[in-house]
């Protein structure tokens, strides 16, 4: 048996996620803390939720979110999000799913992988000075950097007024996304939320395995949503929630 893990208490002050929103140019917010004692509970039994090793592996820990919601009927509900794909799945049971439809995400990504391995082994067998292996890298590069736009493409973001945009939609044109944009928790939630008419309530995100390479992420501690990647996304995401009165 392992020995009980040592976690950190909830903080006493847990200050609510506020992000800006471009559709009406203001901020909007959602409260953290009372999520936090739902985020607790699911830390207790990550190991009956999910298998758990992989974690404490190469791959790291990784964040995972909880997102409390009322539906229209008045029930509580409570979702979670593991952010990114868990061991090689973009979908699992009982967890929300990502931005996109993963079958049209698997048709597009695994024919171009297999072009883009391939036109690499090709290159790997010419001398690195010759015009042919700076060709075949650089259609390499061209091929992966549509790969990744066309991936974006199928990120849409709902919120709660009812409307959707696309991802790519959020950055400047000719500025890159963010590796991961779209694939945190609480842009899954909060899209998941929206499209079944369920109101959000709070939303708290938390990080569970071994610590990530920087050290800034530790097993059992609650974060803000990162600023790099949901910062954009999240105030247009939350967008309408407020409207959403109790029933
Ligand atoms: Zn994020
Ligand atoms: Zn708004």
């Amino acid at each position: 048996m392992t020995p009980a893990k040592q976690l950190p208490d909830i903080p006493e002050v847990i200050t609510d996620q506020k992000a800006f929103c471009t559709n009406c140019n203001c901020h909007h917010s959602i409260p953290r803390a009372p999520a936090a004692h739902a985020a607790m509970k699911l830390m207790a039994r990550m190991d009956k939720e999910l298998k758990t090793s992989y974690l404490y592996g190469e791959a790291l820990g990784k964040m995972f979110g909880i997102l409390l919601c009322r539906s229209r009927t008045g029930k509580l509900v409570t979702l979670k999000a593991f952010s990114g794909q868990y061991n090689g799945n973009w979908e699992l049971k009982g967890w929300v799913p990502p931005l996109f439809n993963v079958s049209a995400f698997q048709q597009l990504s695994f024919p171009m992988e297999k072009k883009i391995k391939s036109l690499g082994k090709m290159a790997a067998s010419l001398p690195p000075d010759s015009e042919k292996y700076k060709a075949l890298l650089k259609q390499r590069k061209l091929l992966s950097q549509q790969l990744m736009r066309d991936i974006h493409a199928l990120y849409t973001l709902h919120n709660f007024r009812g409307e959707q945009r696309s991802l790519t939609r959020f950055f400047p044109k000719g500025r890159g996304i963010p590796t991961g944009t779209g694939d945190c928790c609480a842009p899954k939630l909060l899209n998941h939320a929206a499209i079944h008419n369920l109101h959000p309530l709070a939303l708290v995100e938390f990080y569970w395995g071994m610590a990530n390479k920087s050290a800034t992420k530790h097993e059992g501690h609650l974060y803000q949503a990162c600023e790099e990647k949901c910062g954009p996304l999240l105030g247009y995401l939350l967008c309408g929630s407020k409207e959403l009165s109790a029933p």
